[in-house]
């Protein structure tokens, strides 16, 4: 009876898979090893069934366990209308099935047999088998798993890959099962179908322990099979230990199990008797090979091998669970579950029909109640009551002794109550500031995400911090280049920086690098533009211009004309530093500039840009140089046309003349002789024309102011003739007794001297007209005088004498000087001596005096002399002016005649 009473309270503490090991010990990892066999064929559940819903849906039945039972289960209780959802690992069959073929056959399930014995045996100590009768089968594991599973599907079982933790019976009279990571999935009922392992998810009433059954088998191929191969060896029993010494495998109850495959194929299995201790396999399997070995079987190959680990026996689950607990009954099952409020009333989860008496906790004290005899039973009412009175005294005393504990007990509770209300409390205000916690939370979230991104970007910066200052540097190191003349490495780190901008086109770092190394870029072009305008030689033109066209910013034809603006600015610049106050000197240091510098500067051009063959339309400069030339050239010549008439001296006039033309010659090398432009621009005609109005002007001055006095005669009386091969042309002295006549003819040789040194001989017929100008205006003036005046006596015949003297002295000594300058020049003058008629009529010279005159032009001496004296003497007898004036004209013409003839010769 105290037996009794302890079974019913307590829980059987074969609850997880270490009470296993308590009772098989080691063998844990056979189990494993069992459970985990490599079987590929066999479809996955997860792959065939659809998953268990989640949400609010209550399912009416879960199946825990994928083993045979719990998809048989499953596939049945759906079929009938129930929503099952199955739960388990997705593990293949392993285990090696032997069933009874007519049992397999009412399942439904003979396609799965793989191989059928008509007949089983059985030794027990005898070497005559017992025949049972009845047919046994080999289940093909894979058929059987993917029949059951398609029997799964088509009754629209759900599935969920996991293990069961726990079972929670919750208020609503619902199961909760708790899977692994926390799942919870709600249920009407749960049935554990874990086989071995549903210790861990049921209750038990306390009882005895479980006892186990194990088995090591071995599928081989063997020479001399001592089995019949079409008879199912169920149970060989006899004793085949080998050597009878004690051994440990000797002392457990064994077994031989043997299915032949074929004549040579055995499944053999050496089986334990179930044993509150499991017997070892390794003991099994040594046992075994010991028995084949006395059997004379040798293994020649293995197939496969088994480990068999089943839990027997044992106490029941406890029945105030709703759960049920599987143990390969689907069928059973399926009714249990139809029936499930009924059972749960009267009878237990097994299907066991209990009187209301036998409860499970009270059957030993109703067996013990039957053992009785009927006088004892009389008693037996008396007895309990003493037995109650006793214990109820016992309880007092209990009590009373304990009464602290009691009293401990009872302040415990409501401190606990209290501290459990403030808990509570706490608990609420807790709850309260969750919201407040969450969003803060949230922000804190946020502000940290803001705060990693920030430092994953500090990061790069911090890991890219030499790299990016070197980039940061380029356009400091670029200065320096410039600075220091290295165009070529500036211009490299342009290229890199420009091809960097456009990979990194996004980079705002990139872009202000590149800007900045676009403004040093323009500095540096600026100051090879600078250069370019400075007094370099090719060398260093080769290398600016090389060094521009890098930099691309002008195409090839404004790069040329980029050169020739620069070029000009230099050459500007260095007239510009010509003092132009002084005007022979300035015009010396222009022409001498142009001489060197456009010379150098069109050489330069051609050796930089013409040196290209190709014809190409961009190195065609289409006449760029020309152009530009000829626009230095016609410059050069304005400002000598400007500034030449400021020259009044001939010798400077000539010393221009010579630099320009050597000019000219030297930039002639280079095809730019402009020689041929220069005459014009010497204008020796102003000049010239200037000085023979000076000397007509001074003349006339003269002759206004001239006292008609007599004059000492100075040297010899001769005309103006002078003789070619005669270096001198100095003028006759004579004529310094008519002053206003010397004043004319100095006024002459003045012109005739600025002449001299630069006559062109284009302007020798201009020059001539010019010089017959001075001399007519000469001969009116002496007209007029001779008009506006009354000379008398002596001051007409003074008159007279100058009027000869200019016609017989002065106008050839002019034709003269005038041909010294022009080879034929002299004829010019001499032709225009009709223009002077007016001077020779003046002269009424009496015919003596006309002989005379005659005579001393034949010889020269004489005529000044007698002339002088007579002129004096008579004082203007004027008689017959018509005979003179023809006399006159005839001695001038013979004078001219040899004065031309002279100048021609
Ligand atoms: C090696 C071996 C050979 C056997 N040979 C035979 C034989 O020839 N004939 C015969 O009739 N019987 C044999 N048995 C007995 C065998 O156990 C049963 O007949 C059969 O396998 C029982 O099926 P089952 O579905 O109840 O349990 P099992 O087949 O053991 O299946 C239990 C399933 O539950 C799963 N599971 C375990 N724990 C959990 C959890 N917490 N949550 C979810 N799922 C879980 C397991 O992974 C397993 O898939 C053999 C047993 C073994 C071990």
């Amino acid at each position: 009876m105290a037996a009794a009473r302890e079974a019913a309270v307590g829980v059987e503490g074969f609850a997880d898979e270490e009470d296993y090991v308590k009772a098989g010990g080691s063998e844990m990892f056979y189990v494993k090893m069992q459970e985990r066999k490599p079987m590929g064929k066999q479809n996955k559940i997860g792959n065939k069934l659809r998953p268990i819903a989640g949400g609010d849906s209550v399912l009416d039945l879960i199946v825990i366990g994928c083993g045979p039972a719990g998809l048989s289960l499953a596939a049945e209780s759906a079929g009938r209308g129930l929503t099952v959802g199955l739960i388990g690992p997705d593990l293949p069959f392993t285990n090696n099935y032997g069933v009874w073929e007519d049992e397999f056959k009412d399942l439904g399930l003979e396609s799965c047999i793989e191989h059928v014995w008509r007949d089983t045996i059985l030794y027990l100590d005898s070497d005559d088998p017992i025949v049972i009768g009845r047919a046994y089968g080999r289940v093909d594991r894979d058929l059987l798993h993917d029949e059951l599973l398609r029997r799964c599907y088509e009754s629209g079982v759900t599935y969920l890959n996991s293990k069961v933790e726990k079972i929670i019976e919750a208020s609503d009279g619902c199961s909760l099962v708790l899977c692994e990571a926390d799942c919870m999935i709600p249920c009407r009922l749960a049935i554990v179908a874990s086989g071995a392992a549903s210790g861990k998810l049921l209750q038990y009433e306390l009882g005895p322990r479980v006892s186990i059954q194990t088995a090591y088998g071995v599928e081989v191929e063997v020479e001399n099979n001592p089995y019949d191969p079409s008879l199912m060896v169920f149970m060989d029993y006899r004793d085949f230990v080998k050597d009878k010494k004690p051994c440990p495998e000797a002392e457990y109850p064994t077994f031989l199990y043997a299915m032949s495959m074929s004549p040579t194929r055995v499944f053999f299995e050496e089986t334990c008797l179930a044993s509150k201790d499991a017997m070892p396999f390794e003991l099994l399997k040594k046992k075994l090979m010991s028995r084949l070995e006395a059997m004379g079987v040798r293994i020649l190959k293995v197939y496969e091998e088994e480990w068999s680990y089943i839990p027997v026996g044992g106490s029941l689950p406890n029945t105030d669970q709703k759960i049920l607990h599987l143990v390969l009954q689907p069928a059973l099952c399926i009714q249990l579950l139809e029936e499930e409020e009924e059972l749960k009333k009267t009878t237990t989860p097994w299907g066991f029909r209990a009187p209301p008496l036998a409860g499970a906790s009270n059957q030993p004290y109703v067996s013990e109640l039957l053992s009785f005899s009927i006088e004892r039973l009389h008693k037996e009412p008396e007895l309990l009551r003493v037995d109650a009175e006793r214990i109820r005294r016992q309880m007092q005393e209990v009590a009373v002794e304990n009464y602290g504990a009691f009293i401990a007990a009872s302040e415990s509770l409501s401190f606990i109550r209290n501290q459990l209300e403030d808990f509570d409390k706490h608990l609420e205000s807790l709850i309260e500031e969750i919201p407040n916690l969450t969003s803060g939370c949230s922000e804190f979230l946020e502000s940290t995400q803001q705060i990693l991104e920030e430092r994953k970007l500090n990061q790069t910066l911090l890991a890219n911090h030499t790299t990016l200052l070197d980039l940061l540097e380029i356009p400091q190191l670029m200065d320096t280049c410039i600075r220091n003349g290295n165009y070529d490495e500036a211009l490299d780190l342009e290229a890199f920086v420009s091809k960097l901008s456009k990979l990194h086109s996004e980079l705002p770092v990139i872009q202000a690098l590149a800007a900045d190394v676009r403004k040093t870029t323009q500095s540096m072009l600026s100051q090879l533009l600078q250069k370019l305008r400075s007094n370099i030689q090719l060398p260093e033109c080769l290398r600016i211009v090389a060094h521009l066209r890098r930099i691309g910013v002008f195409n090839e034809s404004e790069l040329r004309l980029q050169f020739l603006r620069c070029r000009e600015a230099w050459l500007s610049g260095i007239l510009d530093d010509l003092d132009q106050r002084n005007v022979y000197d300035y015009l010396k240091g222009m022409v001498n500039c142009h001489r060197m510098h456009l010379f150098d500067v069109v050489n330069q051009y051609r050796a930089i840009f013409n040196n290209d063959k190709s014809g190409s339309e961009e190195n065609y400069d289409g006449g760029l140089l020309f152009s530009w030339a000829m626009h230095q050239i016609s410059n050069h010549l304005s400002t000598l046309e400007a500034m030449l008439p400021k020259i009044t001296e001939g010798g400077s006039l000539s010393n221009i003349l010579d630099q320009c033309m050597y000019c000219a010659m030297g930039l002639g090398l280079v095809g730019l002789d402009f020689r041929g432009l220069l005459p014009p621009l010497l204008k020796i005609f102003n000049l010239f024309s200037k000085n023979m109005s000076t000397a007509v002007e001074n003349f006339q001055v003269i002759l206004d102011s001239h006292r008609w006095v007599p004059m000492p005669s100075v040297g010899f009386a001769t005309n103006g003739v002078i003789d070619e091969s005669q270096d001198d042309v100095s003028p006759p002295s004579v004529l310094m007794e008519h002053p206003p006549l010397a004043v004319f003819v100095n006024g002459f040789s003045v012109a005739m001297n600025e002449l001299r040194p630069c006559a062109p001989v284009s302007l020798k017929h201009i020059l001539a007209q010019e010089v017959v100008k001075g001399l007519q205006a000469v001969s009116d003036s002496l007209v007029q005088y001779n008009a506006m005046r009354m000379l008398r006596g002596n001051e007409s015949t003074l008159f007279l004498s100058l009027c000869q003297a200019f016609i017989e002295v002065a106008f050839p000594y002019c034709a003269t000087c005038f041909g010294r300058c022009y080879p034929n020049g002299a004829t010019l003058i001499i032709e225009s001596r009709s223009l002077f008629g007016g001077v020779g009529r003046l002269i009424t010279i009496p015919p003596a005096r006309t002989n005379s005159s005659v005579e001393n032009v034949e010889g020269k001496q004489q005529f000044v002399d007698n002339g002088g004296n007579t002129s004096i003497a008579d004082n203007g007898p004027l008689a017959d002016e018509q005979k003179v004036e023809v006399a006159d004209t005839a001695q001038t013409d013979t004078a001219l005649s040899r004065t031309e003839t002279e100048s021609s010769t």
